[in-house]
């Protein structure tokens, strides 16, 4: 069945922009505990609708439970506890650390909520995507308006029911729509916007932001290379990368783009590749793997095949199904670095396998190309895993694993250079929207001690 999104009228965007602005100064996300009550409903809102949440899902994506267990309804509640675990620390005022001359001022830092703050989504994982910034903005203390994708009709207005139902409407507002809503948001002023999706569209937020010298952060994509070093542990390297490759059929921000092996390898690991495929696929089907979100998606990667001067060593168009938008999981060997697969982010289930002559070309190869969101090595040689990390530059880079760097807890998710800036997740996505306020409280006596600036200056004042 599929479900029809309602747009928001765009008359009523101003409106709503308006009422956040005025939740924002009820003041009454000043008060922890109402930040932690409404962090509390958030839990609740995904926690009590977990099964309605899974058939939107998979109404929009096909995509196995399991994979939306792990990726989104299970780390959205991961998420949101970790954040009511630590809100409240990352809260504190801050002393300026001691320094005998300005201790008398009290030098402070003040964590302040930004003001309202927009997010923009993206359709690959719809609500963890939307969900955890919005606990971090929540939890600093900020109204949010979150504009959910077009792309994903069943999540997205589920999601704002859900949200409209639990949360207060003066804290949180969603907004469904495509182009058009979204630029009506973007001519307004927020206090922080964060957009998760295409380079190209990160362009026109940032564009339209800098018209009210908003701050943005741009999770955006790109190709995440993967080297494969002879030392590796093949076995546990072959199920990683194929796991990580064909999650939510390649549609993953951080998914592995294409693969680098050294040509004197390159056999031994597609014998073990294709052994561990078959472990995998033997019996994929439109009913066990994630299909393209659309038409267009569907016909650009078909696409992307068709026209690879590559082999293709397992999947490919043959057990393609149209009507359901579903290509099987692909490898394609002998990849160049000027075939159709190397000029665009996939951002679906298709692997390129090139072949490099080592680990310099490797280095060199990434170098001259835009700064990947996410860099991954699979060796033991830890001289390796050094050369290619002090080497490159990268979002993140990750030694013989692959994707699940944006679900631990501690560290910062996000890109460089054309992946983006700005990062979150737990702490990271509480800073992001705050307002790092320094204040001081300066005693009179202390003109006693600072007197020499006050006019009129002499030179006996310039040596005192
Ligand atoms: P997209 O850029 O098409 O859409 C994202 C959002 O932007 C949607 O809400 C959409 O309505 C809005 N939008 C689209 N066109 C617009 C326009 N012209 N003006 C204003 N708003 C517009 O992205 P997508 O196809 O939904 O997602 C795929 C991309 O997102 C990939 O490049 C992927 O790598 C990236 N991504 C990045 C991350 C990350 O965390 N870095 C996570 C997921 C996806």
């Amino acid at each position: 069945m599929t479900t029809t999104l309602q747009y928001t009228p765009l008359a009523d965007i101003p409106k709503i922009h308006e009422e956040l602005r005025a939740g924002f100064y009820s003041g009454k996300l000043k008060s922890l505990s109402y930040r932690r009550y409404q962090l509390l409903q958030l839990a609740y809102a995904f926690q009590e609708n977990i099964e309605a949440f899974n058939n939107a899902l998979y109404a929009d994506l096909a995509r196995p439970p399991l994979e939306s267990d792990l990726a989104e309804l299970g780390a959205i509640l991961n998420e949101i506890k970790y954040v009511l675990d630590n809100f409240e620390s990352w809260a504190k005022t801050e002393k300026a650390p001691f320094n005998i001359k300005y201790a008398a001022m009290k030098p402070i830092i003040r964590k302040e909520a930004k003001g309202v703050v927009l997010i923009i989504t993206p359709f690959n994982y719809p609500l963890f995507l939307a969900i955890a910034p919005v606990a971090g903005a929540i939890a600093a203390g900020n109204t949010v308006l979150l504009k959910a994708s077009e792309q994903t009709p069943a999540s997205s207005s589920l999601m704002a029911q859900m949200l409209h139902k639990y949360l207060d409407p003066d804290v949180i507002r969603v907004v469904n729509g495509a182009v058009p809503e979204t630029t009506k948001l973007l001519e307004l002023r927020w206090d922080h916007i964060l957009y998760t999706g295409g380079e190209k569209v990160g362009r026109i937020v940032a564009t339209a932001a800098a018209k009210h010298t908003t701050p943005v952060t741009l999770e955006l994509g790109g190709k995440s290379p993967v080297f494969i070093d002879p030392s590796c542990d093949l076995v546990s390297t072959t199920k990683r990368l194929l796991w990580g490759k064909y999650v939510n059929a390649g549609q993953t921000c951080v998914s592995p783009d294409y693969v680098m092996v050294p040509e004197h390898f390159k056999d031994t690991f597609l014998k073990v590749l294709k052994e561990t495929y078959n472990e995998f696929f033997a019996n994929v089907s439109p009913s066990n793997f994630t299909h393209l979100i659309s038409s267009n998606a569907y016909d650009r990667i078909s696409s992307m095949i068709t026209s690879s001067h590559g082999s293709i060593v397992a999947g490919g168009m043959k057990g393609a199904d149209q009507a359901q938008k579903f290509i099987p999981p692909t490898v394609v060997e002998n990849v160049r670095a000027d075939d159709s697969l190397m000029s665009d982010e996939i951002f679906g289930p298709i692997l390129p396998i090139m072949t490099v002559k080592d680990v310099d070309e490797a280095i060199r190869f990434v170098n001259e190309r835009p700064h990947p969101l996410a860099l991954y090595v699979f060796a033991t040689d830890n001289a390796v895993k050094k050369k290619v990390m002090d080497n490159t530059q990268s979002g993140g880079v990750l030694m013989n694993e692959i994707l699940i760097h944006i679900g631990i807890p501690g560290i910062p998710f996000g890109g460089v250079g054309n992946s983006g800036y700005g990062a979150y997740t737990g702490k990271y996505t509480f800073d992001m929207f705050t307002h790092f306020r320094c204040s001081i409280d300066a005693p009179s006596w202390i003109d006693k001690l600072l007197s020499a600036r006050f006019p009129p200056y002499s030179d006996k004042k310039r040596q005192a």
